[in-house]
Order: structure tokens, then sequence, then C-alpha cells
């Protein structure tokens, strides 16, 4: 899309609405600096938020974090997303979660659930989010289920459970889950902290994929099973947000807004907050918004690549934390002159003891000790 096509609205609102979380996983997708961005929106500044995306044409709203539970104000923006007309979605680990509140956000029109699982054992999943967790993550999807809303669950996978494949399934089986969500780590953020210990190997990811196969056939429409690949195995990019500015708009805790929840490391980029901006100038006219949508800022190789429409070069992120450069053609397509650094890392990943370094846990002392910005 050039300057000169329309933009078209955002689909998708993401509201981020706290980083606080009482889970520390150690791929979590939240920013590392996330301790230096504490100072969160109030309720009636996100009651702002949600009108005026809606008035743009926003029609879907995800409610994430850190945890969505910890704002007590949940219910309430539920509510409000509901008589806009939004399809809300609760993006959540299920902490918080209790007969009472599962009560009052059916009753403000939640649509949806999402609950993540760390592991499908107690051992792993508590190790991996530092916390003791998961019966409570249990006890959460039978209050879920109690609701009648569909079991839809996630779990990240990466090195340290990608052999528990199998038990992963059947634990989503035996919680009667409708959809499981299989999703392969990607390296941003505290992930690529540890992405030495979290990256599998190619043999492991090709088994986890052949299991995952296997349930697929076995439990039909029972459910729907989703293996999400990882990028440093892939030899394409992925569309990054299904385009830079075009489908989502994230807000994070304290009103940022960004057209992905990472976007903020990358240097030299203004974006907009959503306590001095309007969500309809943010999205249309501010520069952050602007900076890389479409196709016509593509550098060489993507320029002139027949596949440009398809992928718009990748991941800016991505493409900035490995190469430093935000307008590079992301590293995982192998026509990028940096492709060899995702090459490295997949050697690495076949090299035991540069995987067993311990990992760094998210958490605020953590984070405020961190000081490069992913
Ligand atoms: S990934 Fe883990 S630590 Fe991060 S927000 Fe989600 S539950 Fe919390
Ligand atoms: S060169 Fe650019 S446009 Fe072509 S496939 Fe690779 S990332 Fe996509």
């Amino acid at each position: 899309m050039g300057m000169s096509e329309a933009i078209g609205p955002p689909f998708w609102l993401l509201a981020e609405l706290t980083y606080r979380c009482p889970l520390h996983c150690a791929f979590c997708y939240n920013p590392v600096d996330f301790a230096r961005h504490e100072e969160e929106l109030s309720t009636e500044d996100w009651l702002r938020v949600l009108r005026e995306a809606r008035a743009l044409g926003a029609v879907q709203c995800g409610f994430s974090g850190g945890e969505p539970l910890q704002r007590d104000d949940l219910e309430v923006l539920v509510a409000e997303a509901h008589r806009l007309g939004y399809y809300s979605n609760l993006i959540t680990s299920g902490i918080g979660l209790n007969e009472r509140r599962i009560r009052a956000l059916k009753d403000a029109g939640l649509d949806h659930i999402q609950l993540s699982f760390q592991d499908s054992t107690r051992e792993v999943n508590d190790f991996l989010s530092s916390t003791r967790t998961f019966d409570l993550k249990r006890k959460a999807a039978a209050l879920i289920k109690s609701q009648n809303y569909p079991m839809v669950m996630n779990c990240v996978i990466h090195r340290l459970n990608i052999e528990h494949i199998e038990r992963i399934i059947e634990l989503a089986v035996e919680l009667d889950a409708d959809y499981l969500e299989l999703a392969n780590v990607q390296f941003y953020a505290w992930a690529q902290r540890n992405r030495a210990q979290l990256m599998p190997t190619h043999e492991q990811l090709q088994r986890a994929e052949a299991i995952t196969q296997q349930w697929r056939e076995r439990l039909g429409t029972r459910m729907k099973l989703l293996f999400v690949v990882p990028d440093y195995y892939e030899s394409r990019p992925k569309k990054c947000m299904n385009g830079w500015g075009n489908v989502f708009l994230t807000v994070t805790p304290d009103g940022t807004a960004l057209p992905c929840h990472t976007a903020r490391m990358l240097p030299g980029l203004a974006f907009p907050n959503v306590r001095e901006m309007n969500v309809a100038d943010i999205w249309l006219r501010s520069e952050g918004f602007n900076r890389y949508r479409g196709t016509g800022w593509l550098p060489e190789p993507c320029r002139s690549c027949p596949e440009k429409e398809k992928d718009h070069g990748g991941c800016r992120c991505q493409a900035y934390m490995l190469t430093q450069d935000a307008g590079a053609t992301d590293p995982v397509c192998d026509k990028s002159a940096h492709h060899e650094l995702i090459l490295q890392a997949r050697e690495q990943a076949t090299q035991p003891k540069l995987t067993e370094q311990p990992l760094i846990f998210r958490g605020p002392a953590e984070s405020r000790r961190i000081d490069q910005p992913f």
C-alpha cells in the first residue's frame, strides 16, 4: 500500500491493561524493560480508547497484559466493549480467576477466553513460570467451562517442554479443550534473552509436529490443534502482525500506541500516547504507524522481490534485534544478507553445552537490571 491509497481501519484493538503478572515466565513476551513503564492508564482512559478505536472501525478487542485479571476494573472495561459491539477476548494465565469474577465477566458480555499453560506437568509448569500455579490453572479451566465458554488453551513450546508435547495434548483432552494452540516460542523480549536454552533442535521440532499431526487425525473435530512453527526454522519470514499498521493496534499499559507489542524497542521512532492523541490520528497520521506501512518503504532485496506482498519483508523487531537496522530484510528470509545469523542459532541448538546456562526469569528486579531495551 502506498501512502496515496486509503488506510483501512484497525481490525483488532489489543489492550495490554497491565504489565503486572504473578508469573515469571522465562519466555514472557512483555518488553524486558517493562518495569520502567509502571504507570497505568486509568479506567476513564481505557473507556475512551475503547470508544475511539470502535469509532474508527475496530471490531475485535483483546484484553491482555501481564495478567489482565490484576486490574479490578476489567469487568467494567469488558462491559463497555460489549456495549460498543466489540467481540471481546480475554488472554489470561488464569491466576486471579474465581467464581465471582468469571460470573461477572460473563454478565459483562465477555465473548471468549484463552487460557495459557506452561506445560503438562506441575513440575515444569511451575519451574518455567517460577510459581506454584499448575493447580490454579486447572481450577481456572474448570471455571471457564462452568460458564460454557469454549475451552481455548495455549501453550508456548520450546526446548524445555517440547518433548512433553504428547502429554500437553493429553492434558488439553482431559480438560475438554475445544482448541489448543501449540505456539513454538518466537525470540523476542525475555525469550530472546533465553534463546540458547529455549531453542529446540530441528529434529525435536519435526518430531513434535509429527506427533501433533497424529493427534489431529485421532481427535478429528473434537479438538482443533494449531502448531505454530518458530521463525528460526523457516526460510521465509512471516507477514508480521499481518502488516505494519494494517490490522492490529496495541495500546500498552502506560498508553503508548504500537503497531505490535514489541515495537517500542525500535530506535528513532516516535510512538504516540493515547493520553495525548486520539486513536484516529494515531492510526492514520502518526509517524510511528506510517513508517513501515505497506511495501513502499522496502529496501533491496525485498523491493524487487516477487514475494513482497506476501510478507512485507518480515518483522521489524526481529530485523532490528539481529541486524541493528529496523529497516532491514528480516534475517529469517534466506535472501537476507544476514540469514547466516539464523543458521548459526540453529547450529547452536545442537550443541548441548551452549544450551545449559541458567534461565533468566521475568520479574521487576531483573527488568530494572537489564540496560538494553530488547
Ligand atoms: S508470559 Fe507469563 S509472565 Fe509474561 S505476561 Fe504471560 S503469564 Fe505473565
Ligand atoms: S526478499 Fe524480502 S520480500 Fe522477498 S521473500 Fe525475502 S523478506 Fe520477503
